[in-house]
């Protein structure tokens, strides 16, 4: 009952979904969206603005500085809060300094940080990852959006941080190397704050004018206003209709929605991802772990990716095809 009426609502979107997982994006010299993006980015006119970045790094040659982050020995860096911005109601986002003003996080992407904080009563430290939403290429900060859970060790700590005070960061923790048009088609699966390594993803592709990927993003949420960063993603979606589309599910969507509604369900990821057939895709997969059960098995550690399971076996993905975060 519950899966079909999200299918029910899914599925006219989930008909031009599917007709858009399916087209091919046009090469460079046939697709004028494209390029007048592409131009647009080389010559700098809005290529960063459109991220919400402040800095146009093509406009001239984007020199990447010193990196804060370098891994190895190097270990936790203390970083001093330097400004703290709500967000929504339960999600705030810090403006970390990075040591120098010159410097950049020196994140590759995906990669993530981890924090680190022992509180007076605890017996031993509480270490979580995080991945920044601001641009690899920014200079003397390091943002990160924190959702609060109740209880939650790390995520009370920062929501209870003021500005000047440090917390231990250590990176980069790196995930899937990215390199341009590495796949033809990415498929991005995301509940809640898994949200932000999608979107570094997605800063990497569309922010580079040589990389020609087409992106799918499913992501859901508890209600309209847990869904984060989606006047980036909306904007994205404006800016390239050929290669970028989200579909959002919500467990409790407002009278009008006119996505999916319930969990991200079989049918709605059959409609909307690239065909497991389709050369050279990739399935990326983040959240909370019952997501990671029902959708694509869990992760066995951070080094074992662990067998494919859950919807995506069944729809015929290989493990291969698919990255868990
Ligand atoms: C690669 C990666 C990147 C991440 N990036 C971010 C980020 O940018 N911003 C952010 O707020 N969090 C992010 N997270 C989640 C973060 O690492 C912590 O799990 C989260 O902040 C909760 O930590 P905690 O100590 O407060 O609570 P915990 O005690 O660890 O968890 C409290 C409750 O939250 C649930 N939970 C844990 N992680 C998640 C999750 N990702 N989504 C939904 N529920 C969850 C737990 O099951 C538990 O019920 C990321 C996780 C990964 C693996």
């Amino acid at each position: 009952m519950f899966a079909r009426s999200a299918f029910r609502a899914a599925a006219p979107l989930g008909q031009s979904f599917r007709q858009y997982s399916s087209n091919t994006v046009p090469k460079a010299s046939t697709a004028t969206p494209w390029i007048v993006a592409g131009a647009a980015l080389a010559t700098g006119t809005f290529g960063y603005t459109y991220l919400g970045n402040q800095r146009d790094v093509h406009a001239e040659a984007y020199n990447p500085g010193t990196k804060a982050f370098t891994g190895g020995d190097q270990g936790f860096i203390s970083l001093k809060l330097i400004d703290v911005e709500e967000y929504n109601h339960n999600t705030k986002k810090f403006k970390f300094a990075l040591p120098d003003e010159d410097m950049t996080s020196g994140l590759p992407v995906t990669s993530a940080v981890i924090t680190k904080y022992k509180g007076p009563e605890d017996e031993k430290p509480t270490i979580r990852p995080y991945t920044p939403v601001s641009d690899e290429s920014d200079k003397g900060h390091m943002d990160l959006l924190i959702k609060v859970y109740p209880n939650g060790p790390m995520s009370t700590h920062m929501h209870n941080m003021s500005v000047g005070q440090t917390l231990d960061i250590k990176g980069p923790i790196p995930k899937y190397p990215w390199s341009e048009n590495k796949h033809d088609h990415v498929a991005l699966i995301a509940g809640g704050t898994g949200v932000t390594p999608m979107y570094q993803l997605t800063r990497a592709i569309f922010n580079n004018p040589n990389d020609k990927t087409k992106v799918s993003l499913v992501f859901g949420n508890v209600g309209e206003n847990d869904i984060l960063l989606k006047e980036e993603f909306e904007k994205l979606e404006k800016d390239y209709p050929e290669r970028f589309r989200v579909f959002y599910t919500l467990d409790t969507p407002p009278k009008d929605w006119q996505y999916g509604k319930g969990f991200i369900t079989k049918q709605v990821l059959k409609e909307v991802l690239p065909d497991p057939s389709q050369e050279n895709i990739k399935v990326f997969i983040c959240g909370p772990p019952p997501l990671y059960k029902a959708i694509s098995g869990a992760k066995k550690s951070p080094q074992d990716q662990g067998e494919l399971d859950g919807i995506l076996k069944e729809l015929g993905y290989t493990k291969e095809q698919v990255y868990k975060f």
